[in-house]
């Protein structure tokens, strides 16, 4: 059936070179964008195991547009599911960096899932956050996968907890390495909840995580 369908497909009659195209795009030229959003829908197929990708995806984003965070973590979201945030193995992909190892543990490759989970700094984060029980779950073989799957397992509001504490490290982590300014987890912790309750969340608004308790800071610097 294939090789009948095939050998009805006609063939140039001028004798031309062959060439690479990239059939993701209309152009058949490649762009970034392109691959960011064909990285997305494998994403999805490796999640789900569904062949319904681009239902799933829009579910997702869907979901994220609507969550009740500031917006500018709507789009830090994106930007860390894009995967075209400036962490280290990105940069190094890009020519512009030799060294790909975390700037803060030096343990291992500086990648999404590195600065969000893999480091040491970011897991006592997660441990003191509201929703430490997202520990729980398999991290995933990229943030796309991992937020898609915060999506699946639990409701908005922690999904949209877990982007603003992602945010939080990064915002952190940015202040140690520019700054030499070293935030403790609780002082990043205490951040992440200041900043939901001036965006005018309340303690109910978010299915009873606690963000008023009490929380010890300490900043060293
Ligand atoms: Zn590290």
């Amino acid at each position: 059936m294939d090789v009948d369908a095939i050998q009805q497909i006609p063939l140039c009659c001028q004798d031309m070179p062959d060439i690479l195209v990239w059939h993701y795009t209309s152009s058949g030229l490649f762009s970034v964008r392109s691959a960011g959003h064909l990285q997305m829908n494998l994403s999805m197929r490796e999640t789900r195991g569904s062949g319904s990708e681009i239902q799933n995806v829009t579910w997702f984003w869907k979901r994220v547009w609507r969550l009740r965070i500031p917006s500018k973590i709507k789009v830090f979201a994106w930007r860390c599911c894009s995967n075209i945030l400036p962490v280290r193995s990105v940069i190094r992909r890009r020519h512009l960096m030799m060294e790909d190892m975390c700037a803060c543990c030096g343990a291992e490759a500086e990648t999404l899932m590195h600065c969000f989970w893999g480091c040491l700094s970011a897991m006592e984060v997660w441990q003191q956050s509201p929703i430490s029980f997202v520990l729980d779950k398999e991290a995933g073989i990229d943030f796309m996968s991992w937020a898609y799957g915060i999506g699946c397992w639990f409701n908005e509001d922690t999904l949209g907890l877990s982007f603003v504490v992602c945010w939080g490290l990064s915002s952190s982590r940015n202040q140690a390495l520019f700054n030499n300014l070293v935030h403790s987890a609780a002082a990043t912790v205490q951040m992440v909840c200041a900043l939901l309750k001036d965006y005018g969340r309340t303690q109910s608004n978010l299915g009873g995580v606690p963000l008023d308790r009490e929380i010890e800071v300490e900043t060293a610097g």
